[in-house]
């Protein structure tokens, strides 16, 4: 019988080879097309195959040369979606991570691991001006904000027993479809996500909060829940989060932030979230705007004990058998997640190398791209901006002269495939006030003012065929 056995001097060879492939890759970053020259034929022929009953050995590294290749390239130019581009010392984190393999589960399981996270958590609860709060990594914005949202239910309208009840949760019309998706999960229904009207920036109006809150008070339903945007995914509004603290505590409702892309440019630009440190529960996701690889969410809470009435349900097999502060912590305790990887090593690695200025110094140039965006844009007769957040999401469209209304939607989409085929630039798009919009986010520590002269450069070369 054989079994999967390595010697540790083959897996120094293989690593080397690894991280020489890596650094290689990262090399080349510049001149590969930002999306590689693929289909789903292609990739389906080439990773489709039946699994190997005997191994291949070291060529089995071979093929990585083809995932690389029909892999997107995150250059400085790299604008879609709301994405980091993968820091390279948090990469190394994550492999490490792998090879010592920690269960994060408890400090019983994972010591120094435990401790890592959560000293990390603690550094970004700070870092964003929420001091004290508590959480843990997970997988990404998502999750945090599912998490966030069982604690109000189970704080608001005790579920976990006996069943959910009716209750109401409260966010923009452009909060993200994860918080409809956490609502329908936690059995609250999505008839019961009340999507409120927002001003002419995308920012929630709190009057007409406070009355959809009302009038479902007077019909005898019980708000749980008001969800702020801390950087809506669409334009990267910010919710008026004062506001909606107030209202959260007139009306005794949780306060959840749905911070995965906006929440770390607090630590840049707080005066454009206040409010945040009142919220009860937050996501941020440290893999888009802290440039961490891949996943790297967080969910923050103010109150661990409202964590622990929610998640704490701890079976005789993972019970932790200290009282000590330290060594009897436990993360399942605090989450609905227990085995849980080691992902706050590549955090730790990423910002011990760096420093913490060197991201909120990246934050402000990736603020300062934006708006060199917006002024080009706006400076372009061909060019008309269509929506400017509070941070660093810029959408727009191209308008040709003598251009209809009618045509415009049709020409931007072709314009946007052609623009990515080119292959130096990638942005995605967005829907705003039913026109499409050509959305470029810039959350990417590589780009500079050239880099986006670059994206005008390329899309109007793009408009032309
Ligand atoms: C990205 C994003 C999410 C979801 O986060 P994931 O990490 O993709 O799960 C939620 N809300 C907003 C505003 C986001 O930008």
């Amino acid at each position: 019988m054989t079994r999967p056995l390595l010697a540790p001097q083959d897996f120094r060879t293989l690593a080397s080879r690894a991280a020489d492939e890596a650094a290689r890759f990262l090399e080349g970053l510049d001149g590969r097309a930002i999306f590689p020259e693929t289909s789903g034929a292609t990739t389906q022929a080439l990773f489709g195959g039946d699994c190997p009953e005997q191994g291949l050995g070291p060529t089995a590294f071979d093929q990585l040369r083809d995932v690389f290749a029909h892999s997107r390239a995150h250059n400085a130019r790299f604008l879609g979606y709301v994405l980091g581009p993968g820091e390279p010392v948090g990469a190394i984190g994550d492999f490490l991570a792998s090879v010592i393999n920690q269960n994060v589960t408890s400090w019983r399981s994972a010591p120094s691991a435990v401790t890592i996270e959560r000293t990390v958590v603690s550094w970004l609860a700070r870092a964003i001006g929420c001091e004290g709060f508590t959480g843990s990594l997970m997988g990404g914005g998502s999750a945090a904000n599912l998490l966030g949202l069982a604690m109000a239910r189970e704080a608001k309208a005790p579920a976990n027993q006996h069943g959910a009840r009716p209750g109401t949760v409260y966010a923009s019309q452009q909060v993200h479809l994860s918080i409809s998706k956490a609502v329908a999960l936690l059995g609250l229904g999505r008839d019961n996500l009340r999507l409120i009207p927002v001003d002419e920036r995308f920012r929630i109006l709190p009057a007409e909060l406070e009355k959809a809150i009302q009038r479902d008070v007077a019909a005898g339903l019980r708000p749980i829940a008001i969800v702020g945007c801390a950087g809506t995914v669409n334009t990267g509004a910010v919710d008026p989060l004062d506001a909606l603290a107030e209202l959260a505590k007139r009306y005794d409702t949780w306060l959840h932030v749905d911070g995965a892309y906006g929440a770390l440019a607090a630590m840049t630009v707080p005066e454009r979230f206040k409010g945040l440190d009142q919220a009860d529960s937050l996501s941020l996701d440290g893999h888009k705007w802290l440039y961490q690889p891949v996943d790297c969410g967080c969910a923050l809470f103010r109150d661990a004990g409202a964590a622990r009435a929610a998640f704490s349900d701890t079976s005789d097999y993972v019970r932790v058998l200290s009282d000590d502060p330290v060594e009897g912590f436990a993360f399942f305790e605090e989450s609905f997640e227990l085995s849980r990887r080691f992902r706050a090593l590549k955090v730790w690695l990423s910002l011990r190398y760096h420093g913490l200025g060197a991201f909120r110094d990246a934050i402000r140039d990736d603020l300062d791209c934006a708006e060199h965006l917006v002024a080009r844009v706006s400076a372009h007769p061909e060019l008309e901006l269509l929506a400017r957040g509070d941070l660093s999401a810029v959408c727009f469209r191209h308008r040709p002269e003598g251009a209809s209304e009618a045509e415009l939607d049709a020409h931007n989409a072709a314009l946007l495939k052609r623009l990515v085929r080119r292959g130096r630039v990638y942005l995605s798009n967005a829907r705003i006030h039913g026109h499409f919009a050509l959305r470029a986010c810039v959350t990417n520590f590589r780009s500079t003012r050239e880099d986006m002269d670059a994206v005008i450069d390329e899309i109007l070369a793009a408009a032309r065929g």
